[in-house]
């Protein structure tokens, strides 16, 4: 039996003209004898709407209910899409998360999914030509609805693909495939005709919001081939795999921005053996995600020590730390919500030096400053203010020569 997963996003779906041009993408598909897995999000906007309406009922909503209630806009263009299948009379059935079932863990809000049971879908698989899952969602082991993060249909799609062996998960989008950053927001974007797992996963962790991480993660963990390309139009896409020759050989392959970013410093911090664990472990326990960390030199046994997190988590990551603000010993906690990250990522700058420095002298040229830096193997990430991301996208974009695509023999 050849199964193929189809996901397709909230815009996708988002009225009855754009479902019917799905459609026809599915039963294509389903007619050339292929057994379909569709797996949607939301119509565009109501994740958004339904967040929006909790806010107002409560400051701090409990998380499980609030998983509850996010899950429902994929139960609806789900049931939606399943309909207009069957008016055509075709042998389909919508999926919803516990009853595949995708078993999760319990982090609310950010789940990761533990299993999901194939002998169950590829059973259904005999009865009906399309099963129609509802992305985003899942179940813990103890019967509640969990939701995987924002964007998280995209890792439904993979996992599902991963689980039911399927030939190719395909992620159809607003966008044509996987550009060299933003085509919204630089004219100049380049789509790239395959890319590697982990230039993808790098370029996906770093804001490219195109592919949720995760389900990048899934990808490269199950070998499943991900083609991500447009719901409204035919033409190829991009193909996610594993690196080999045919890759272009560029140094710099992507840019990518995070909005989605806050600052805290801790002012005078004890600089002593086990205060950064006394920091960090409470926000590992809540998993809030830290990324950049510097720690200033140390002045009179004192330190400040500055770090990244994501926006949402702000509040409960200052909570957290006022509430140890005895044991760790700062003397002042500093948050900064207009900051952006931005980051060029290549493999192709692997063995060679000068990305970096090159990077920092466009945005010099710019104007714009640097607030933090970390660099890693195939990446060099900047956070500055949140004001100056589009151009600083643009500047690194035309510095890296991205719209051509710059040979690793130049630099
Ligand atoms: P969907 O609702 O289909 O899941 P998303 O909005 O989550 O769509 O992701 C698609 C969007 O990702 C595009 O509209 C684009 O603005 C954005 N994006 C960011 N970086 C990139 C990139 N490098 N290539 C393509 N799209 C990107
Ligand atoms: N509907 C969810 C969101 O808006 C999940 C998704 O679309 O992938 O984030
Ligand atoms: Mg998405």
């Amino acid at each position: 039996m050849n199964i193929v997963v189809q996901k397709f996003g909230g815009t996708s779906v988002r009225n009855l003209e754009c479902q019917q041009q799905v459609m026809k993408k599915v039963l294509r598909l389903c007619r050339e004898g292929n057994k379909v897995i569709v797996v949607l999000s939301a119509m565009s906007g109501e994740t958004n709407r339904l967040l929006n309406l909790a806010s107002k009922w409560s400051e701090n909503p409990d998380r499980a209910e609030l998983d509850s209630m996010v899950s429902t806009g994929e139960q609806i263009s789900c049931a939606l899409f399943t309909m207009l299948l069957k008016q055509q009379g075709v042998k389909a059935r919508s999926i919803l998360g516990f009853q595949a079932p995708i078993i999760t863990d319990d982090a609310h809000g950010k789940a990761r999914i533990i299993s999901i049971d194939d002998k169950k879908l590829k059973e259904l698989l005999k009865e009906y030509d399309i099963l129609v899952v509802a992305g985003f969602q899942g179940c813990s082991e103890n019967g509640r609805i969990t939701t995987l993060g924002r964007g998280g249909s995209d890792t439904s799609a993979v996992a599902l693909a991963a689980a039911v062996n399927a030939d190719i998960c395909e992620i159809y989008t607003d966008v044509s495939g996987v550009f060299t950053t933003d085509p919204n927001i630089c004219a100049d974007a380049r789509k790239i005709e395959r890319v590697a797992y982990d230039e993808m996963l790098e370029m996906a962790s770093m804001g490219a919001k195109v592919l949720q991480p995760r389900s990048v993660e899934f990808a490269k963990k199950f070998n499943v081939t991900v083609h991500v390309r447009s719901t409204f139009s035919d033409e190829p896409g991009t193909i996610v795999t594993q690196e080999d020759e045919t890759m272009e050989s560029v140094l710099v392959s992507g840019i990518a921005y995070d909005k989605d970013q806050a600052q805290i410093t801790l002012v005078h911090v004890e600089d002593k053996p086990g205060v950064s664990a006394q920091i960090f472990s409470p926000f590992a326990d809540k998993k809030i995600l830290v990324d950049m960390i510097i720690q200033n030199p140390s002045k009179d046994g004192k330190t400040d020590m500055t770090f990244t997190i994501p926006r949402d988590d702000m509040e409960l990551a200052i909570k957290t730390l006022e509430s140890l603000q005895y044991e760790i010993g700062f003397k002042e906690l500093n948050s900064n919500l207009n900051v952006s990250k931005i980051s060029i990522i290549g493999v192709g700058m692997r063995n060679h030096s000068g990305v970096a420095a090159r990077a920092f002298q466009a945005l010099a040229d710019e104007n714009i400053n640097i607030l933090m830096i970390s660099t890693s193997e195939i990446k060099v990430t900047c956070l500055i203010d949140d004001k100056y991301t589009e151009l600083a996208v643009r500047t690194l974009h035309k510095a890296f020569h991205l719209e051509e695509g710059e040979p690793i023999e130049k630099s």
